[in-house]
């Protein structure tokens, strides 16, 4: 199996999700791995896990 034909394509293979706060967060499409399995479910409906009390941090 080759990963970079797995790679995840919403993190680019690094497992982490930077939003614009930079706040890292585990990628929800791969797992966190960085490679997106066919056992995979990628969710793109599922709302992300943000806070809204991140936009409200000052
Ligand atoms: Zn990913």
């Amino acid at each position: 199996m080759n990963p970079r034909e797995n790679e995840c394509k919403a993190c680019d293979g690094t497992g982490l999700l930077m939003d614009d706060e930079q706040w890292r967060y585990s990628c929800s499409v791969c797992g966190g791995d960085g490679i997106f399995n066919k056992g995979d479910s990628p969710e793109p409906d599922k709302p992300f896990d943000t806070d809204e009390n991140k936009r409200t941090l000052e």
